[in-house]
This record gives structure tokens, sequence and C-alpha cells, in this order.
């Protein structure tokens, strides 16, 4: 099906973009990859659609002491395959690599994965278990916004009517930090039944601290506080594991539908759960 008519404007600098949006109907795109199927199955119409992969400097990766500085235009390809990230944020590579084929990944940006807020959506939860920072930009300004508070329900996000997504900051890795992202999936190419962002500090054989994130088992990406909370401080064991594993999946509320039944998905959460952990202490650790 074709998209309902819109009137197409494609600015060259952030603050024609901003001043575009202003217009009540207006709405941000970047790589399509997830508005224009939105568009063309009428699921939303926007007046207008301010395409802003013609402003230059949007995609870059900025590499700082303690911080990595993220373009909403980096290509998720990008990101899967920057040796800096790779090694200085690998959990952010390891989740791209997972996502749809490479025709999605080369045309969808990190800023529009997560500000499309899917609850299926791969960078959400990676976002959530790194501690992002979201800075918005808008006509009266810009503002910081933690990951915790940016993702607000299915398809919302903290971001308001004009504003665009204009930068994310996460941490650079940490001295015994592991981490690990795994997806459950139907196919090859598709989105997740459940996927588990996961990062710990490890130090000798105990998790100091734990961020475990979840997509596709709720309205929203959001953290499995009480699983985190029940391995934080305590020495790893693969029975810990698999206790916060079925933690995260007792407190999770997925619904079923074509990608399975909801008691599937909460068996399936509960192993991603506990593999997660495995593999990230592993990691922190450095056994391996
Ligand atoms: C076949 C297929 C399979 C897919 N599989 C997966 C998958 O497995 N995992 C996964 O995570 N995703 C998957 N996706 C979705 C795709 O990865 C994301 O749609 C993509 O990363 C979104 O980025 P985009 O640049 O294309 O955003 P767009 O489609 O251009 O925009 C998406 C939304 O974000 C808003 N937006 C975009 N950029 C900004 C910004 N800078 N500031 C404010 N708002 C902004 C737009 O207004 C829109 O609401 C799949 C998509 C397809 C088509």
């Amino acid at each position: 099906m074709y998209p309902p008519e819109f009137e197409y404007f494609a600015p060259n600098s952030i603050e024609d973009a901003v001043e575009a949006l202003s217009n009540e109907d207006a709405k941000v795109l970047a790589g399509g990859q997830s508005l224009l199927p939105l568009l063309k199955s009428r699921f939303a119409t926007f007046g207008k659609l301010v395409d802003i992969s013609r402003i230059t400097g949007l995609d870059y990766v900025k590499i700082e002491e303690e911080s990595i500085r993220i373009g909403p235009m980096a290509t998720i390809a990008s990101l899967e395959s920057n040796g800096d990230i790779q090694r200085l944020q690998p959990l952010i590579s390891e989740a791209a690599s997972q996502i749809a084929d490479p025709l999605v990944r080369n045309m969808g940006t990190i800023g529009g994965n997560v500000s499309h807020s899917d609850p299926a959506n791969d960078m959400p939860p990676v976002m959530l278990a790194l501690n992002a920072k979201f800075t918005a930009i808008s006509k009266s300004g810009e503002r910081s916004i933690d990951a915790e508070k940016f993702f607000v329900d299915s398809f919302q996000t903290a971001l308001e009517h004009g504003e665009i997504l204009k930068e994310i900051e996460v941490p650079v890795r940490r001295a015994g930090q592991g981490y690990s992202y795994m997806k459950l999936k139907k196919g090859s190419a598709d989105f997740s039944v459940a996927a588990v962002a996961c990062a710990l500090d490890v130090s000798g054989k105990t998790i100091k601290r734990a961020r475990i994130a979840l997509a596709s088992v709720s309205s929203k990406a959001e953290i499995a506080n009480d699983a985190c909370r029940h391995i934080e401080g305590k020495e790893f064991s693969e029975s810990l594991a698999e206790e916060a594993g079925a933690i995260a999946a007792k407190n999770a509320d997925p619904r079923s539908d074509s990608y399975g039944s909801e008691e599937y998905k909460r068996r399936a959460l509960g192993m991603l759960v506990k593999d997660s952990i495995i593999k990230a202490y592993i990691r922190g650790s450095g056994s391996i």
C-alpha cells in the first residue's frame, strides 16, 4: 500500500529541522525503517516529514576518556562494525549485529531505533543496561534525559513534540564489566520473542552491580529490578543466575501473539536471563 500524501522537507541544519518540527503535524524521518512501514500500512499519518538524513555530521562516534558520544544518524551497521565500539562498549555492537538483516541495519539508525520505542526493538534495553543519557534539542534549547525516563510506553518516549534526539552518551566499559546481549527469535532476521541486555560489574567472584534490561516481554523495554537486586553483592553461581531468571520471568508481562504464548515467552525469558548473567560474569571475571 502507498502511504497517504505528506509534505517532505529535508533541511541542511538541525536548527532548520527543529523549526520545521514546530508544525503540529510534523514528524522526524531518519532511516525510514520503522516510520515508512507504519505510514504504508496506514497505522499513522503525518502532514509533514522532516528528513534529517541530509544534515551532515549527525552520524558520529566520539570517544572520550569515560564516555562515548553517538550521533542519532549513526546506522546500526556502523555501530556493529565500529572498532572503537567493539573495544570500548561491545554490548552495543553485539546487539547491533542481531538486528534484522544487513539491508535494515544499513538504513536504520540508532536514533530511530530508540525514538521509535517499539517494545521489541533491540537498542532500548542496551541503552537501559548501560545507563545511557539522551540529549534532546528543540527550539527552546537542549535537555538531557536518562534512559530510564526516556522509554515511557509502547511507541512512546519522553521526547516532546518538536524535539529531536541529538545525541546519545554511554559510558566506556569499565574494568571488570561483563556484558551480554541475548535474543531469541523465530527467523534469522526477526524481532525477538524475548531479549536480554546484561551488564555486570564483577570483582573476584562477586557481582558488585547488575543492570539487566529486557525487550519484548512488556509494553516497553525495562530493567529487571528485582532480578538485579537478587544477584548484586553475591558470589556468582549458576543457581544464582537461574534464580534471577525465574524472578525476571515471574515479574514480566508478556502477551500471547504470533511470536508465542505468554507461558512460552516467560520460559524463554527465564533461560535468556540465566544465560546472559553467566556469559556476562565469565566476560567480566576474565575467566575466558
Ligand atoms: C524487516 C525489518 C526488520 C526489523 N527487525 C528489527 C529487529 O530485529 N530489531 C530492532 O531493533 N529493529 C528492527 N527493525 C526496526 C529497525 O531496526 C528500526 O526501525 C530502525 O533502527 C529505526 O531507525 P530509522 O532510522 O529507520 O528510524 P525511522 O523509521 O526513520 O524513525 C522511527 C521513529 O523514530 C523517530 N525518530 C527517528 N530519528 C529521530 C531523532 N533523531 N529524533 C527524534 N525522533 C526520531 C521517527 O520520527 C519515527 O517515529 C526492523 C525493521 C524492518 C523493516
